[in-house]
């Protein structure tokens, strides 16, 4: 696709971004992240079949987009200069994404995670030097293809990753390429192991020998020894190698943080809030936006003079982390999200002193009413 596209971040009610919308000159289409949930991923299809709909419908690539950006859980749309950027974009691994693979495993204490102790404890270098059978003709004539003879003790290791939850449908498994073995006996960080056991156990099923290659170059070994060092303790694990980059307009630095919004009125409670990473600036439209929103819209329900005010602190405390970044450098992208003005020049802010100002006048009347 050649040429400047436009797209929009679409993010579930979770707050997790789903993928990204994005139209050209002649078409539209969807980017689903890679390294995104099951959920998100069907999030994805339905999204993208209702743009095609409304494609069928005559709208053109940019009104599909510009309808699309009103919905729920649409970003802003930005230009980029073609679509290999928002490709880019869509492969950002996320802290939430790491955190969604680690709650795969099962819990501390389970007998699986001895039992993978005792699997890798056990192999030789016989079970790692895996020979091949088959690849003759037989004496009927049919040719036999290869296949890999894996040793008992091969077996029950493999198991052990699928016991201790390290062999998951949450990592969609894509890539025709095995994860890399760190260098020099590095670890690996927690949840790029339970990738890479993923893609080795999971993609045996599309082509043999995967498993005996990542048992032969060390990497399953690796993997192994990464989740047990996590095993035996959490916080020395390495982090991701990643760089943290806004899921918005891909610049960095960016940090963690989710802004949410509220609104309440009688029974109608309604929730939003999107996920970081954010660069200073998209996160600084960000809180604008939701705290103005917040502020006008978060009262007027019986449980909102809780929930306004716990929204409104949550934002502070996110922001917070934003002020101690410098302003994004050159990311993927010329453009940003656009912080807008401060939230004392947003008129709809004001609204929030109409509770405050009944409630002084409501302990006022009760002071002075009282004699
Ligand atoms: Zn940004």
């Amino acid at each position: 696709m050649p040429g400047p596209v436009h797209y929009l971040a679409v993010t579930a009610p979770d707050g997790e971004v789903v993928g990204y919308a994005w139209a050209a000159a002649a078409q539209i289409g969807f980017i689903d992240r890679v390294a995104g949930s099951s959920s998100a991923h069907q999030a994805g299809i339905e999204w993208f079949s209702r743009m095609q709909d409304s494609r069928r419908r005559g709208l053109t690539p940019s009104g599909v987009l510009a309808l699309y950006s009103r919905e729920p859980g649409a970003g802003p749309v930005f230009e980029a200069p073609g679509l290999e950027t928002v490709k880019e974009l869509a492969r950002v691994v996320t802290p939430a994404d790491d955190r969604r693979l680690l709650d795969q495993l099962v819990p501390r204490g389970h007998p699986a995670w001895r039992e993978l102790a005792e699997a890798f404890d056990a192999l030789t270098d016989e079970d790692r030097d895996v020979r091949w059978s088959g690849g003759r003709k037989r004496a009927d004539g049919v040719h036999q293809a290869p296949f890999p003879l894996h040793s008992r003790p091969l077996e029950r290791a493999v198991d052990a990753l699928s016991g201790v939850g390290a062999v998951t449908a949450e990592h969609r498994w894509t890539d025709d390429r095995l994860p890399e073995v760190p260098a020099g006996g590095r670890l690996m960080n927690p949840a790029d192991a339970v990738r890479a056991a993923t893609a080795v156990v999971r993609g045996e099923r599309f082509g043999e020998g995967r498993i005996a290659r990542a048992v032969r170059n060390g990497l399953l070994d690796a993997v192994a020894d990464s989740l047990r060092a996590w095993y035996a303790d959490p916080d020395a694990a390495p982090s991701p190698s990643t760089p943290t980059v806004c899921r918005y307009c891909g610049g960095s630095p960016a940090v963690d943080a989710a802004f949410r919004a509220h609104l309440g009125l009688l029974l109608f409670l309604r929730f939003r809030r999107m996920d970081g990473p954010v660069c200073r600036t998209c996160g600084m439209g960000l809180y604008r936006g939701f705290t103005t929103y917040t502020l006008c819209w978060g009262w007027w329900s019986p449980l909102s003079p809780v929930l306004g005010p716990l929204t409104l602190v949550r934002n502070l405390l996110a922001v917070r982390q934003l002020k101690r970044l410098p302003d994004p450098g050159p990311g993927m992208l010329e453009e940003r999200f656009d912080p807008g003005t401060p939230i004392y020049r947003r008129p709809p802010a004001y609204v929030a002193l109409v509770p405050l100002v009944s409630v002084l006048c409501l302990i006022g009347a009760a002071v002075y009413g009282g004699g």
